[in-house]
């Protein structure tokens, strides 16, 4: 694995990370109500696994997926629905869980697309945050871990459809990427 440059994240790291974000989602939202998790495929989805069994009270949890890098390394700043959401949202509360904050894109536009169907409360859990490479604003409610300018793998994210298996999070050789 040469490709790999170095271990950034070491899954007990992870680990007591999500716990702590777990406890701050649970100590804002509603008590009663469910909270709707809302995990982007298919990045997010390990790490929406492990927070919402950190979140106290009743959690439901629906997928979208989004057009993404596919192979690439770069974003090309254009977004749209691939798979939208099963649920009504209008109403609810709904926490956003992303994998990683990049240019802002991604979660600019999925906050403007799903805050037009009227949810109650819209909020976004971010895993990594690479605030420096930030081409638009958006606001994050809860961030894992800011990370600096690095292509990363693991944990749910890939690199040309491998590593999400890995429990680490791994930073990979720039001269590795093909793209
Ligand atoms: P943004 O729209 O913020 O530029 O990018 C968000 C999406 O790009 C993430 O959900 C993720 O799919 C992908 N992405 C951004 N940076 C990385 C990275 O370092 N590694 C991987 N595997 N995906 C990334």
């Amino acid at each position: 694995m040469d490709e790999v440059q170095r271990i950034l994240l070491r899954r007990e790291a992870i680990a007591k990370r999500v716990q702590e974000l777990g406890e701050e989602v649970s100590a804002d939202r509603s008590p009663t109500d469910p909270l709707l998790a809302v995990a982007i495929l298919r990045g997010a989805v390990i790490f929406a696994a492990d927070l919402v069994r950190e979140i106290k009270g009743p959690v439901e949890l629906d997928f979208m997926a989004v057009s993404s890098y596919g192979n690439h390394s770069v974003s090309h700043g254009e977004v749209h629905v691939l798979k939208d959401l099963t649920e009504e949202i209008a109403g609810r509360d709904v926490l956003l869980v992303e994998d990683i904050v990049d240019t802002g894109h991604t979660v600019r536009f999925l906050l403007d697309t799903l805050g037009k169907r009227g949810p109650r409360s819209l909020r976004v859990c971010a895993l990594l945050d690479k605030a420096d490479r930030r081409e638009v604003e958006v606001p994050i409610d809860y961030v894992g871990f800011r990370i600096p300018d690095a292509f990363v793998v693991g944990y749910g994210l890939d690199y040309a459809g491998r590593f999400r298996n890995h429990p680490e999070i791994l930073a990979l050789r720039p001269e590795a990427l093909t793209s």
